[in-house]
Parts: structure tokens; C-alpha cells; sequence
């Protein structure tokens, strides 16, 4: 049996890895954009204290939680996965009480958060904080770097047997798959700025597409891996079943997902402590502004913002400005911090049934209109995306909906991961919690490819194929 995995980030590497360890044959294209959510992601794994009001998020992501200490054994060597714990702070302690009962309750299902305890100086595990802060400790949680667990995935997979080709996918209605690269495929139409778009058309991704020919695509994903190869002018990939993981982008790579597939940007901040041992501080969620995280070599991460304004991968001076400002109120021992890096990335956000009103052209033409931005920083932290999907959403219904691969409400936001047609599998959408979910989700697709039975109930993770009523 042969897969085509289209997209390398957390999920599609995942997925890849699972599938040759099952002695299945694989190809993984990957158009190497700009703006792949797995490179900026910063990396918190803590699904306890999140999701009260939806059991598909929450299933997903604990699975995910719970998936990681035996997925990092498998892979062996260092692929960035570290259980530093997770510090909940608040200005005022009675803030903390909701959280912790939330965890109480859920701890007989999850005792893998650990034991949750109140801390009365959270700045004495992370020393940059505001130390009047009050705090709460998950031990459980996590923190991972995304480009090496990806990188190590799709590594493994590589030294299983996968093959590795640079291009731009689409996938027609029935199942082929087409890879342009580098050159265009005849019929191909160019963009205003002379690059050239796949059949079908990749939603707006502002950079080279991989069929420019101004250089390699995938550059940041060939220095990590081996065993890449570069197709040339377009081909068609063949293969039994087609897995699509393109993220962000995956309305472009199978038309039936179209516009109910959008990017959610976030700006992050890297900033290092010169001298200092961040390898081992916990993650820091606080109820209001950014959270932060350590990394070793001095590394902390400050982030991140939460904008919808199309496939527009651009680091803005709002976006770090909002950042570093919030992030002062809560960590004032970064001031002195020397900023090291800054990252960009588009979240896949999934709206069962497709949006309302906020098609991808809608989006698209927002990402000039600095009204249609709605920043939040901090959006990856507990009870954010909640917030944001509130103030955005058009609505959650329960109307009988026409569904492929599972059930689900309309309007949602929500991963999706199912067999959406004969031989074509998805799994995108996890919007800010990919690198959570994604390695489990990668799992789970790979299953579904395959024909076998998964480890989690996917009905809630259908395609809606309707539109909304
Ligand atoms: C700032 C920020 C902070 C985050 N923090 C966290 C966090 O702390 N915890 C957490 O759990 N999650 C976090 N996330 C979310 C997480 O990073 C994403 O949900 C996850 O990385 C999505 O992975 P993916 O594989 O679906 O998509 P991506 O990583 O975007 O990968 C998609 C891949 O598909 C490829 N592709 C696209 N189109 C094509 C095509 N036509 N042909 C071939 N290849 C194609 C792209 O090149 C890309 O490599 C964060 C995200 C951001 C942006």
C-alpha cells in the first residue's frame, strides 16, 4: 500500500512516521510556505486547563498530552519534549479557584496533570516574574519544540522508507494528486507578482509557492531532514489513499474543503536571559496577557497574538509591539532581555460547515484592512480561544447536517480528521492546539488511511458538506 501525505508540519510528519512504522509505503510533499504553524508554535502541551465547553477539543488534546512520553521514546534522541510543569498565575488568588476546580474534577480521567497544588511565590520557579503574583502548579504539562519533533519525525519516517518531494500538491475530486515544481505545469496560471499557482490554486500564501524557481522550497525543512528530492515541472503522484495534513492551506490542496479552512496568525517572541538556566522553568499561563515559556540556552518565549487577517505571514510592529508590552506586566525580569528571534505562523482554523460571511476571499482582502484585525495576544493560553472564537464565530448549531466521516454542529471550530472521499483522508484544523493534538492527530489519520480501527472515537471530527442552515 502506498500513501501521499501532502504537508510536513507536526501532523503530516506524524502521520508519515506512524504509517512506514506500519510497513506502509510513503510519500510526503511539502511546498516548504511561509507561515507554517509547526516552525512558530511555541510549544505548550497543557490541555487540562482548557476546553470546559468542548469534549471533541478536549478528547483530541488530552489523547495528544497523553500520546507524547511514547511517541518521544520511539523517536529516541532529543526531539525538544520536556515535562516542566505548567504555573497558572493570577493577580488575585480567588482567580485561580474555577481552574482548579476544573482540574479537580477532571483529574480522576487525566491523573497525568499530575498533582495540582497552589503556589504562594510563583516567581521563585520563574524568576522573571511579577512577584506579587499568586499561582497554581500543574506538573504534568509540557513544553516541546516543534521544528525538532517535526524534524525527528519526518527523519524516522525517511530512515522507514519515505520518500520526501519539495513541490506544490492539489488533489483532484477523484484522488490524484499533481506536484508543480519547480517549473509551472502547463495551464498553470502565474500570480501578479510572475510566480506560479498549483491547479486549483493555493489560498493567497504571499510566498514563493515553491514553483518559483528562485531557489529550493523547503529550505528550513531540508536542512533538518535528509533524503529530500525535488520534483521537476509537475508530475502526478500516485497512491492508494491520499492524506492531506497542508495545514492552513489545505482549502487549496482539496477543493471540498474550500473556505471553511482559514489561517489564524500568530506573532511570537524569542528573547534570551543571558546566563541564565530557562531550560527547566515551567510554562506560565496567565488568566490575562501573553504566556511564556523556557527553552534551553537561555531562551524564553514570549507570545503569541491571534489575528485574523488571511494568509498574510508578515511579522508586524502592532504584533511584537503588543507582545513585549503585555508580556512586561506579567515577566518585568525581561526587560533586560536581548531579543533573539521572532516567528510567525498561521494557525489552521476548521468552521464546520464553513464560515459565515468570512469566506477565504473575505479574509483575504481583510489582511489589508487594519479594522478587520482582531489581536488578542496571549490566544494560546488557557480560556483565549474560547473568547476568540466567541466574539468571531457565527454560531454553534445543532441543524442536521450533511456529513462525511462524522458527526458534528454546525459553525464550530473544531480539527477535522476523516475520510472525506474515496481514498482522500483530512486532518487539519487544530488551530492553536497543534502541537498538542498534532502528533496524536498525525496517529489517527494514519489509522483512517490504513484501515484500521483508531484509539479515539473520530465521529466528532467529520467533515460538514453542507451549508449552514
Ligand atoms: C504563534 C503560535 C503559537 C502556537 N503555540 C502553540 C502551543 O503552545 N501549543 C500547541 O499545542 N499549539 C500551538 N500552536 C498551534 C500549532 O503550531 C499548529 O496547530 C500546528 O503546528 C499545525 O500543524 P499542521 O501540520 O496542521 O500545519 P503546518 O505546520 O502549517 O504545516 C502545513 C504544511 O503543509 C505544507 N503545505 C501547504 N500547502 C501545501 C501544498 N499545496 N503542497 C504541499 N505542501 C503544502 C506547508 O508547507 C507546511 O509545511 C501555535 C501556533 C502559532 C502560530
Amino acid at each position: 500500500m502506498r500513501v501521499v501525505v501532502i504537508g510536513g508540519g507536526i501532523v503530516g510528519a506524524a502521520a508519515a512516521f506512524h504509517l512506514t512504522r506500519r510497513g506502509v509505503s510513503v510519500v510526503v510533499v511539502d511546498a516548504g510556505l511561509s507561515g507554517r504553524a509547526t516552525d512558530a508554535g511555541a510549544g505548550i502541551v497543557c490541555p487540562w486547563v482548557d476546553h470546559a465547553d468542548s469534549s471533541a477539543w478536549y478528547q483530541l488534546s488530552c489523547g495528544g498530552a497523553r500520546h507524547y512520553p511514547s511517541l518521544v521514546e520511539l523517536l529516541g534522541g532529543d526531539s525538544g519534549y520536556a515535562r516542566v510543569g505548567a504555573l497558572l498565575v493570577a493577580e488575585d488568588p480567588v482567580e485561580l479557584d474555577p481552574v482548579e476546580a476544573l482540574l479537580a474534577e477532571r483529574y480522576a480521567g487525566a491523573p497525568e496533570m499530575g498533582e495540582v497544588r497552589r503556589v504562594t511565590r510563583p516567581v521563585d520557579l520563574f524568576p522573571a516574574l511579577d512577584p506579587s503574583l499568586a499561582g497554581l502548579f500543574v506538573p504534568g504539562a509540557a513544553r516541546v519544540n516543534g521544528r525538532r519533533l517535526r524534524d525527528a519525525l519526518l527523519t524516522a519516517a525517511v530512515a522507514g522508507g519515505a520518500e520526501l518531494v519539495y513541490g506544490t500538491a492539489t488533489v483532484s475530486a477523484d484522488g490524484t494528486v499533481i506536484v508543480t515544481s519547480p517549473t509551472p505545469a502547463p495551464g498553470v496560471a502565474r500570480d501578479a507578482e510572475g510566480r506560479d499557482g498549483a491547479p486549483g490554486g493555493i489560498p493567497g500564501n504571499g510566498a514563493p509557492s515553491g514553483t518559483s524557481g528562485e531557489g529550493l522550497p523547503g529550505g528550513a525543512l531540508r536542512e533538518g531532514v535528509p533524503g529530500g528530492t525535488l520534483g521537476e515541472g509537475w508530475r502526478e503522484v500516485s497512491g492508494d489513499v491520499v492524506l492531506v495534513a497542508a495545514g492552513a492551506w489545505s482549502g487549496g490542496v482539496w477543493p471540498g474543503l474550500g473556505a471553511a479552512v482559514t489561517a489564524r496568525r500568530g506573532q511570537i517572541v524569542h528573547v534570551e536571559l543571558p546566563g541564565r538556566d530557562t531550560g527547566s522553568w515551567p510554562i506560565v499561563l496567565p488568566q490575562r496577557g501573553p504566556y511564556l515559556l523556557g527553552f534551553p540556552g537561555s531562551r524564553v518565549v514570549v507570545g503569541a497574538t491571534v489575528e485574523d487577517v488571511g494568509f498574510d505571514a508578515r511579522v508586524t510592529v502592532g504584533g511584537l509591539e503588543e507582545v513585549l508590552a503585555s508580556g512586561m506586566l506579567v515577566a518585568p525580569g525581561l526587560r533586560d532581555a536581548t531579543v533573539v528571534e521572532t516567528r510567525v505562523g498561521l494557525r489552521p482554523v476548521y468552521t464546520a460547515g464553513g464560515r459565515v460571511g468570512v469566506g477565504l476571499a473575505a479574509t483575504q482582502v481583510g489582511g489589508d484592512d487594519p479594522m478587520a484585525r482582531q489581536e488578542q495576544v496571549g490566544g494560546d493560553r488557557p480560556g483565549a480561544r474560547q473568547e476568540q472564537v466567541g466574539r468571531e464565530g457565527p454560531g454553534v448549531g445543532d441543524g442536521e447536517a450533511e456529513f462525511t466521516g462524522g458527526r458534528a454542529a454546525y459553525g464550530e471550530e473544531r480539527p477535522v480528521i476523516a475520510e472525506v472521499a474515496p481514498k482522500v483522508i483530512v486532518a487539519t484544523g487544530l488551530s492553536a492546539y497543534g502541537l498538542t493534538a498534532g502528533p496524536y492527530a498525525g496517529l489517527l489519520a494514519a489509522c483512517l488511511a490504513i484501515g484500521e480501527t483508531p484509539p479515539l472515537d473520530l465521529a466528532p471530527y467529520g467533515m460538514i458538506t453542507s451549508s449552514p442552515p
